[in-house]
């Protein structure tokens, strides 16, 4: 699982570590967090005995942020992460719909396809809980939570890129000041979810073109039409399928 240690991650590697005690937690480290946060990770390795795994960039890059948060991102979390990912065929996460509009439309389970192909499975157990049920799992299991929550921080990032929220109603929009919402590691679900939706349109074609065949010869040229269309559109679907997008967070983040 991806571990940024902030309290949805940490409930779910709660949960895991009952079914897999030394299941690999991937820390993303960009060389660019908090000192409450890396002091937080290694207490709770320490606490729990975690199978920790620290994930750096090939060639860190420290301050990229202040020319491209897209760059440092992509350097630091993005193909950090996906690179260690191949290991692996399933990957958990600590992500909810709540958590972001980007979020919104979040699965439990989803196939995630990496940049080399290799298509691994995405679970997202909270993806329906509530921030409330989050804090309650957390205290009625004792667990101690990152103590920059203490100081009104309501998403916790790297520290350049993270502040108290801007709107009280958004978690996350004390991140990158409002600039983007993710920072790319958690995009290509929305692709996955495009596709979905083109398939089920072709789907619905179909069965119009079907309908139609038993109506008039008029009605008969339309469904061959249709059908035609429904053909291209399943390409469609194939193509946006496959298509790895991956340069584009919970952990991540
Ligand atoms: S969140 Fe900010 S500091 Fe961290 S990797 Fe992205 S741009 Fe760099």
């Amino acid at each position: 699982m991806t571990c940024s240690f902030q309290a949805e991650d940490v409930v779910v590697l709660h949960m895991l570590r009952e079914i897999k005690p030394d299941i690999a937690v991937l820390f993303l480290d960009t060389v660019h967090h908090f000192s409450q946060t890396y002091a937080y990770r290694d207490e709770l390795a320490n606490l729990w005995k975690l199978n920790l795994i620290n994930l750096r960039a090939a060639e860190p890059s420290p301050g990229l942020w202040q020319t491209s948060t897209d760059a440092c991102c992509a350097r630091h979390k993005v193909e950090p992460l996906f690179s260690a990912l191949e290991a692996y065929d399933v990957w958990f996460t600590g992500l909810r719909r709540q958590q972001s509009p980007s979020r919104a439309n979040l699965s439990e389970v989803e196939p995630f396809r990496l940049p080399s192909g290799k298509s691994i499975t995405k679970v997202s157990a909270l993806a329906a809980w509530t921030n409330r049920d989050v804090w309650m799992y957390a205290k009625a299991h004792d667990i101690p939570l990152l103590p920059l929550y203490e100081l009104g921080y309501t998403s916790i990032g790297c520290e350049p890129c993270t502040s108290l929220p801007l709107d009280p109603s958004d978690p996350r929009s004390g991140r990158w000041q409002g600039q983007k919402l993710e920072c790319g590691i958690h995009i290509q679900p929305v692709i996955s979810r495009q596709s979905t939706v083109i398939s089920r349109q072709s789907t619905v074609i179909s069965r119009q073109s079907s309908v139609d065949s038993h109506q008039s010869t008029v009605d008969s040229h339309q469904s061959t039409v249709i059908s035609r269309q429904s053909t291209v559109i399943s390409r469609q679907s194939s193509v946006v399928g496959p298509s790895a997008v991956g340069t584009g967070s919970a952990t991540g983040d």
